[in-house]
């Protein structure tokens, strides 16, 4: 199989700043843009991808891994071939934010915003302020209607996928944007993880406070 590329800010910045159309449930060619977001997060180390990051400027999203502790066991060989087939598979379909409450931080950074700089791979990294519980509507690949809350690491991921739906980056939002390589990235992590400030309160006084 091909290796499918995400566009990114580098070949198509105007492509990633549209704004994503709402599915209409009967579209023959959703369950099709479905199976490309999760091949490309199978065959890629991301946790969740946005319809249009992968040419399908659609409200969808696919989840692959917003468990932290997952994530950190991949930064090892080891922890990498255990995990390999850890997939959330999930699925959401013109999500809507209703409610965002609390606040944290973390160092994000996009598949969509990176690019090679004398062979090596440099990524936008932002330490972005994001809720750290979210009440989200959304459907599933049947159409099914869903409300449900979301915290945690989780809150962060779907927030910075639902973003793309508007064409907004991480970078755009972030309070501060270094330019890092990916092992620059996993050592700032080390010492500045996911950092929850407040887990309760308005997201956006709590934002501007
Ligand atoms: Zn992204």
């Amino acid at each position: 199989m091909e290796k499918l590329k995400s566009i990114t800010i580098e070949n198509n910045e105007k492509y990633l700043r549209q704004i994503s159309k709402t599915v209409d449930i009967n579209d023959p060619e959703i369950h099709n843009n479905i199976v490309v977001l999760q091949d490309y997060c199978m065959q890629n180390d991301v946790m969740a991808m946005a319809g249009v990051q992968l040419g399908i400027p659609k409200r969808i999203v696919y989840v692959k891994n917003t468990n932290l502790e997952i994530l950190n066991k991949r930064l090892t060989d080891e922890g990498k071939e255990e995990t390999k087939d850890y997939n959330e598979a999930k699925v959401l379909i013109n999500p809507e934010i209703i409610s965002k409450d609390g606040l944290t931080t973390f160092w994000e950074a996009c598949a969509s915003c990176s690019w090679y700089e004398n062979g090596i791979e440099m990524w936008y990294t932002g330490k972005v302020k994001r809720p750290f519980k979210i009440r989200l509507k959304y459907l599933d690949l049947e159409g099914n209607y869903h409300e449900n809350e979301f915290e945690g690491f989780e809150a962060t991921v779907l927030c910075h996928e639902i973003d793309h739906l508007d064409g907004v980056l991480h970078k755009d939002i972030a309070d501060e944007v270094l330019v890092l390589t990916k092992e620059e990235r996993i050592e700032l992590r080390k010492k500045e993880g996911y950092t929850v400030i407040k887990k309760t309160g308005d997201y956006e006084q709590l934002k501007n406070a």
